[in-house]
């Protein structure tokens, strides 16, 4: 679905990312984990553009979508923006808009693009808030919701547009430790059904039983790529990734 060749990026002297290449193919479930600050956020955000590369190119279904910028020029970069809608992306602050009714949310975008009548869109919407258990509060508004509830309605808002790949980042980081279950519910379930996906996540239990790859990234680079059950056993290779996920003692 998604491929990113030769990315690299720099915020002033730091190289948040260093020459990273990456092919995901469609129903992967690939998690990203590693320290905070070793560029997990950066690479999702820059396989739609949120964070712009500047070298290396994304390609998405075998097509040039985005370009680094110091080797872009910009005419190119304006055609490919249009199939940003085919990647969607779940934050960690939900970032449901509050004046919104649930319903209003996820029927936002779609109706924004043009993508059916209103029935249409509402027979959708709809569908979505079903299959992540939120359709029973359609009229309430976010604040009414805890957080894993918004979340959720932020996973079927996603859902919406039909992407052919959803991005987490973090989607369980704000929440109450009692809503966290719900919400990886859902997430597996999606997993289940052939959704692709890239999730950065802390859940070590749930990367590893949810993946069909794990990514571990620190200072900038990917050390480890390849199926949990790689991980389940030792090789010393591997072994700074399974001291990062099962701890060290
Ligand atoms: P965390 O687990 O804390 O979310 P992360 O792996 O997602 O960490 P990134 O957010 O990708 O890490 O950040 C990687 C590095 O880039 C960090 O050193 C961070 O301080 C730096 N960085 C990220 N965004 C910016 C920015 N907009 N401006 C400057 N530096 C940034
Ligand atoms: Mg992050």
């Amino acid at each position: 679905v998604i491929e990113l060749k030769n990315g690299r990026k720099s915020f002033g002297m730091v190289d948040v990312l260093k020459d990273i290449n990456l092919c995901i193919d469609t129903g992967q479930v690939v998690s990203v984990i590693g320290p905070s600050g070793s560029g997990k956020s950066t690479l999702i955000r820059s396989l739609n553009g949120l964070e712009p590369l500047d070298h290396g190119e994304v390609l998405l279904q075998g097509a040039r979508f985005l370009q680094g910028r110091r080797d872009t020029h910009r005419s190119q970069e304006r055609t490919s923006r249009k199939r940003i809608l085919d990647i969607g992306m779940v934050f960690q602050s939900f970032n449901l808009f509050p004046h919104k009714s649930v319903l209003g949310n996820v029927m936002l975008a779609p109706r924004y693009h043009g993508l059916g009548s209103d029935a249409e869109i509402r027979q959708l919407a709809l569908a979505m808030l079903r299959k992540v258990g939120m359709a029973a509060h359609a009229n309430k508004y976010p604040h009414q919701l805890s957080g894993g509830q918004q979340q959720r309605v932020a996973i079927a808002r996603a859902l919406a547009m039909r992407p052919s790949i959803i991005l987490f980042d973090e989607p369980t980081s704000a929440l109450d430790p009692e809503t966290v279950g719900e919400v990886l519910r859902v997430i597996r379930q999606l997993a289940a059904e052939g959704t692709t996906m890239v999730i950065v996540t802390h859940e070590m239990q749930f990367a590893l039983d949810v993946s069909s790859r794990i990514l571990f990234m620190e200072n900038g680079r990917v050390e480890f790529d390849g199926p949990p059950d790689a991980l389940r056993q030792t090789s010393t290779r591997d072994r700074r990734v399974r001291d990062f996920m099962f701890g060290v003692d």
